[in-house]
């Protein structure tokens, strides 16, 4: 604890809290400060579990008139870990779940510590959805906060391409509404520069039209003949309509249902798709990937979307370890998937993933600069997910995302922030061209001059 937290002005803090204030010793603290990745173990000197936009500022100007290190906590997802903090405040946000759904005007306002169930399970009861990502337990905040992307964005654009407005808790603990009508400036920053100019109370997102089922599923292409099949799918998924996303993942097989148990444990290329038409036109647009070699299985059907939006989280439960490295690819080309193929042979754990989105569509008609989320143009993020369980099997699997990574930069240009790990202030700045980095920067100087907020991938102010 530190020195200057005495018990009375931890009292006069929790005086002004309607949420919980939560110490080392309290029954929640450690499940408060508890995340997706099992990797992370860091014990803040207080947590403030908040109920509403109140807590958020007194958490805020607490933390600095105390001169304490501050660490945000939305769905406590991000890789890097920075929700929580050693011996600071940790605000925990993740009480704050309000969703509304306005049916009229086909939006949403979505609290702080909404997941994307939350959103979706409210969305849909309208027959609306938001475009967010593709597990159901991700935090809204720290996703729409760096992009978002996910099924509909080619389609309907990034999360912050539909975002509307934010309430937000700059650092001097005042309440700023950031719209393109308020604080241009500051929502220019919010939609993609991270949790670097302030806290993020709620969104407004504009909701697309969808559902209550979507034709979707996933082809299970075989490992021997992945080096082709890729280099077919590298060059046909550019040539499909928005309405249509076909991702690619490389990994060893889990015991899906419909997949034979001699395939379970094998590597396999797993080709999910969505389409937001009807399903006779979608079926033509993915039969050159059915016909394409001896597919493995398939999948595929009209699904409902909150179970499709949920039908990956069973693989990326909460606890693991984890360690993501990744990168935007200016292709995919025939050098690139075999190196792909090459550490796929390799990977350290049956948990492992290489996820290859593709990426063009609404957000890449944008212009770069349009907001703070740069590199609009990729065609493909090249994601190494290194996932395992025991303590004792870091260094190996460090070194195999880390020699994968480093091997593959070669065909990279960028990397998209909210996949980033602990890797450093040039990692950061390689998320952003030079133009925006200088915008935010600019930004961060008028907004957090004292960079109260720099638990996260940090745009340092320029003094
Ligand atoms: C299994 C998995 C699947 C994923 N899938 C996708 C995907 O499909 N598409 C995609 O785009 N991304 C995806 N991501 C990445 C995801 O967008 C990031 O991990 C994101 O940061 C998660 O947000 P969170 O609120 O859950 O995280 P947190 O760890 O709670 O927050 C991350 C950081 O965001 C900041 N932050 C959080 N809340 C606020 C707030 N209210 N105001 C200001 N700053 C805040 C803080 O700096 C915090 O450190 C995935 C991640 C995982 C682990």
């Amino acid at each position: 604890m530190p020195k200057q937290l005495n018990e009375s002005t931890l009292e006069g803090l929790r005086a002004n809290l309607r949420g919980e204030l939560l110490l080392p010793e309290d029954a929640g603290y450690d499940a408060a400060r508890a995340i997706w990745s099992g990797m992370i173990d860091r014990k803040p000197a207080l947590i403030i579990q908040c109920l509403g936009t109140h807590d958020v500022v007194q958490g805020v100007n607490f933390a600095r008139e105390q001169g304490l290190l501050l660490a945000i906590k939305g769905g406590g997802h991000n890789v890097a870990g920075n929700a929580v903090c050693d011996g600071g405040v940790m605000l925990d946000l993740s009480l704050m779940r309000s969703t509304h759904v306005d049916p009229k005007r086909k939006t949403v306002r979505a609290d702080a510590g909404c997941l994307l169930s939350d959103v979706d399970h409210e969305t849909q009861l309208f027959g609306l959805a938001i475009s967010g990502g593709i597990v159901s337990h991700t935090g809204v905040a720290g996703l729409t906060l760096g992009g978002g992307f996910g099924w509909i964005s080619r389609k309907h654009g990034l999360s912050i391409d539909n975002l509307l407005s934010a309430e937000v808790v700059t650092a001097d603990g005042k309440v700023l509404t950031a719209s393109s009508e308020e604080n241009s400036d500051l929502f220019w920053g919010l939609r993609g520069g991270g949790g670097n100019f302030g806290i993020v109370t709620s969104f407004e997102f504009e909701c697309a039209p969808l559902g209550p089922e979507v034709f979707s599923g996933i082809i299970v292409q075989r490992f021997e003949d992945a080096k082709a099949y890729m280099q077919f799918h590298a060059e046909y998924v550019r040539t499909l309509p928005d309405d249509m996303t076909v991702w690619m993942v490389v990994r060893h097989a889990p015991p899906l249902p419909f997949l034979d148990q001699s395939v379970h444990g094998k590597l396999v290329v797993l080709v999910p798709f969505v389409y937001l038409g009807d399903r006779e036109k979608g079926e033509k647009l993915i039969q050159p990937i059915r016909e394409f070699g001896k597919p493995h299985a398939e999948a595929i059907g009209m699904n409902p979307w909150t179970a499709w939006q949920s039908g990956f989280d069973g693989l990326v439960p909460h606890g693991a370890r984890n360690y993501w490295k990744s990168h935007h690819l200016r292709e995919l080309s025939s050098a690139c998937i075999d190196k792909v193929i090459e550490f796929a042979g390799k990977m350290p754990s049956d948990e492992c993933e290489v996820f290859i989105p593709h990426m063009e569509g609404a957000p890449s008609r944008m212009p770069e600069n349009a907001t703070a989320y740069a590199f609009r143009k990729t065609p493909f993020v090249l994601n190494i997910h290194t996932r395992w369980q025991n303590g004792g099997d870091d260094e190996k699997c460090l070194a195999w995302a880390r020699d994968f990574h480093g091997s593959t930069e070669q065909f990279a240009n960028g990397v998209y922030v909210n996949f980033l790990s602990d890797e450093g202030e040039q990692r950061v700045k390689d998320a952003y061209t030079e133009e925006v980095w200088q915008r935010l920067t600019q930004l961060k100087d008028k907004y957090d001059p004292a960079n109260l907020y720099r638990m996260n991938q940090n745009i340092k102010p320029s003094a």
